[in-house]
């Protein structure tokens, strides 16, 4: 029987280290988005695609592969922005499920879930040197978005007609 308060001793420091565990938790933020149910994997092509690299200076925290009730999905929280219309189109073009929430005084204040657009204006670059777009007349970048029966997304330059697919990440301007 000597060995019970052995035993409880024990215990007692695993739950210290559990109450670590919880301190380093991701903490709510304040003001700013966090996008949910980001497609797995697509993280950090969300950040890229809505300008948000090494010159922010803001939190932002980033969950990959979070299990959650609808399954494997990403989510990104950022501090001190707020995505405009533009922004939350493009995120559709990567992650067609993923919802925006709008968070003030650390509550959510809006949900929105993201939906494809018919057209994209100046987000991407056309894939072809001598599209117009990428002349150094002042046009920007327009392409009709397709989505196909597989999911895929199919985006033509409105200018020269050229295609992109899922390559047109590596064409983010
Ligand atoms: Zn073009």
């Amino acid at each position: 029987m000597s060995s019970t308060p052995e035993k409880n001793e024990k215990s007692t420091i695993r739950s210290k280290k559990l109450g670590d565990k919880n301190d380093l938790r991701i903490k709510a933020i304040e003001n700013g988005t966090v996008i949910d149910h980001i497609t797995p994997g697509q993280a950090l092509n969300v950040l890229r695609i809505i300008s948000v690299g090494e010159n922010f200076k803001n939190t932002v925290s980033i969950v990959m592969n979070a299990g959650g009730a609808r399954g494997d999905k990403d989510v990104v929280k950022i501090e001190g922005k707020e995505l405009t219309e533009k922004e939350v189109a493009a995120i559709s073009l990567l992650s067609p499920k993923a919802t925006v929430n709008i968070i003030r005084n650390f509550e959510v204040i809006e949900k929105k879930q993201v939906a494809i657009p018919q057209c994209v204006h100046g987000i991407l670059k056309c894939v072809n040197p001598n599209c117009i777009s990428n002349s150094k007349e002042p046009i920007d970048s327009r392409f009709i978005v397709k989505e196909c029966k597989n999911g895929a997304i199919h985006l033509r330059c409105a200018y020269c007609e050229s295609v992109m697919t899922e390559n047109f990440i590596k064409n983010i301007i």
